[in-house]
């Protein structure tokens, strides 16, 4: 047998969740984003419920190459555009749309042979000082790089640094409309935090939306808002099995450190997971976690390959017993990513992109 831990990608639920980037902009195309191997997914697991997108859009050459060899013929979308002047070549061939960012990105395409002009997503830098044209050298780039023979349309592009959180995006879409004003060219600006938070504003949602994490079943805004606020499902379980129990007395320690100490008697799960499988060392002690689809909380430090839960009020759970790390338990109850991410200091994304190598993973077609 190998160790009991696996990782569950529930497709069902990647389709749910992209519809709801849709119903949210029902006039804007949205792009799928499977940068960083579809947020720890993997491509090729995620793609085929996300066939229903307008397009994809990643940061890897290779996993461009990986959705044209899956046979999608639409549109990919390059985030941070080419990193080398090589790369055009992939770009022509694969028929990719790429973000120009920089100057150096226009040399390259100014040197560029193809016979196909390319299409471009001129990236504005509106505030959040990462990439893109200042609003002041905007225009003459969008003048440069409209001269040009190897460039077709052009669309405008911006990333909003602060559309999951109070600050919000009024003083980044004001510097976006300023800059655009008059040029023609879709439109592309939301990310997920943006489309749940903000589509209520049609140039806002216009005309491409770029959902990555709400359509892997997180909240962007948690904890001010969760996953069923937003009608979301968690797209990846991590779950694992119950290897041993341990009956502890007052005064007796958990795991590395010992950093818990039992005040009362209690029993103790070990369970089959740990920091090398992506569960982050990080949870502290009181972290939530589904055992045989009841809640209860992790005890003491998590180590390489395992991990304690409290037992104590669940007198029915013993070894062998299913844990849910994060995701879909037993009995349609969820652990949403996001209050386990929250617990260890960060958040979703993190721990959907760091699942380790060594979890298997297997589909899930019916949730
Ligand atoms: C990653 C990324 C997105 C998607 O962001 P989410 O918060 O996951 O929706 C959108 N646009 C750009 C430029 C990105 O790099």
């Amino acid at each position: 047998m190998p160790r009991p831990i696996e990782a569950l990608i529930h497709q069902p639920a990647l389709a749910h969740n992209l519809h709801r980037a849709r119903d949210c902009a029902p006039d804007a195309q949205v792009f799928a984003v499977v940068k960083a191997n579809a947020y720890g997914h993997g491509i090729d697991r995620v793609f085929d419920a996300f066939r229903g997108a307008d397009g994809f859009a990643l940061l890897d050459l290779d996993e461009a190459q990986r959705i044209r060899d899956l046979g999608w013929r639409g549109p990919i979308l390059l985030l941070e555009g080419c990193f080398d002047a090589r790369d055009l070549e992939l770009c022509s061939r694969l028929r990719l749309w790429h973000t120009v960012h920089c100057e150096q990105q226009i040399d390259w395409l100014a040197m560029h042979k193809t016979h196909e002009p390319h299409r471009i997503f001129l990236k504005l830098n509106s505030g959040m000082n990462r990439l893109g044209f200042t609003p002041s050298g905007f225009r003459a780039a969008w003048t440069r790089l409209n001269a040009l023979p190897q460039v077709d349309e052009i669309s405008l592009m911006t990333h909003f640094s602060d559309a999951d959180g109070p600050i919000g995006i009024d003083r980044q879409w004001a510097v976006f409309q300023e800059a655009t004003a008059d040029l023609p060219g879709e439109r592309s600006l939301s990310n997920s935090a943006a489309v749940l938070r903000h589509s209520e504003r049609a140039g806002v949602r216009a005309d491409w939306v770029r959902a990555g994490i709400m359509t892997y079943g997180s909240a962007p805004d948690f904890p001010q808002h969760d996953i069923t606020h937003w009608n979301l499902r968690p797209t990846m379980t991590l779950r694992s099995r119950v290897l041993a129990v341990q009956h502890l007395q007052p005064g007796d320690s958990v795991g590395y450190g010992s950093t818990f100490i039992a005040e009362r008697p209690m029993r103790i799960g070990t369970v089959a997971c740990g920091y090398a499988d992506g569960y982050p060392r990080h949870a502290v002690h009181g972290t939530p976690v589904l055992v045989g689809g009841r809640r209860t909380t992790t005890v003491g430090r998590v180590s390489m390959d395992m991990l304690a839960v409290d037992l104590t009020d669940l007198p029915q759970d013993g070894i062998g017993s299913e844990v849910t790390l994060w995701g879909q338990g037993p009995n349609g109850k969820v652990l949403p990513i996001d209050e386990v991410a929250r617990a260890a200091g960060t958040i979703g994304y993190e721990l959907m992109c760091a699942l380790a190598r060594r979890v298997p993973v297997h589909l899930d077609p019916l949730t």
